[in-house]
């Protein structure tokens, strides 16, 4: 998304600073960013006579903005206990997709991805919580994590798609953080390496989701009905699920 500059701020006694956007819409529109920062929308048309009015927010407003900041809070939270940069260490349990972490001591550094098993050794005077080790640590999660999904996920694809009957003309695993697949209109879908991170149940929902694109380009009524009915009506439930989860390690 680009940054606008706002068109001034104003100090609100409850809420702080309040940028004020120009904006095409006929009314002014209050409204609270992902971090629950108050924003207000003037229309261009006319924006003199409004600007003078923003700065009072009557006690409606009011009541509504909290509701919202209140429940924007609440989702951050949520977002951040599932997100929560984790301190690897040798009791680390981690839950992604059966790999398993196994930190062990001997007298040189190793890595390794035996099946399911990643095996970091370290140095016995190794300091775990240093912050190179843990990168390393972390790194060492990734590369194994872009290994299985490689390995599995376009098996996966494969699999959904002679199900359902979808017909898609390839697909590549990336690292992308913005979102969980993408689907081409020459049908060539694209998955983060991140997918598993979720329950295999989501995985599967975002498969079918980019599956369904290579009939439906868009996020129209004739798509969801579609997703719905490969994903024997749960399309909704999943959708509001995946909310709960983000590409971060
Ligand atoms: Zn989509």
């Amino acid at each position: 998304m680009k940054e606008t500059l706002p068109l001034k701020i104003f100090n609100d006694d409850e809420f702080g600073p309040i940028k004020v956007f120009l904006s095409r819409c006929h009314n002014v529109a209050y409204g609270v960013t992902i971090d629950g920062e108050v924003f207000v929308k003037v229309p261009f048309v006319g924006r003199r006579s409004f600007l003078s009015d923003i700065a009072n927010i009557n006690e409606d407003m009011r009541l509504k903005l909290r509701k919202i900041i209140n429940r924007q809070t609440l989702k951050k939270k949520e977002q951040e206990a599932v997100a929560a940069p984790a301190v690897y260490d040798e009791n680390t349990v981690i839950d992604i997709w059966g790999l398993q972490l196994k930190i062990i001591r001997g007298n040189k550094q190793l890595t390794q991805l035996v099946g399911n098993e990643i095996r970091i050794q370290l140095l016995p005077d190794d300091n775990i919580l240093a912050p190179d080790i843990q990168s390393r640590i972390k790194n060492v999660i990734v590369a194994s994590m872009k290994i299985k999904s490689r390995k599995e996920l376009p098996v996966w694809l494969d699999r959904l798609a002679r199900q359902h009957g979808f017909t898609y003309t390839g697909v590549s695993i990336n690292s992308a953080q913005s979102r969980w697949g993408s689907c081409s209109y020459l049908k060539h879908i694209n998955l983060s390496f991140y997918l598993l991170l979720l329950p295999q149940h989501l995985i599967e929902y975002v498969l079918l989701h980019e599956l369904c694109h290579t009939v439906e380009m868009n996020h129209g009524p004739r798509f969801y009905a579609l997703l719905n009915s490969v994903c024997g009506g749960h399309a909704e439930d999943y959708r509001q699920e995946m909310k709960k989860y983000r590409t971060n390690l």
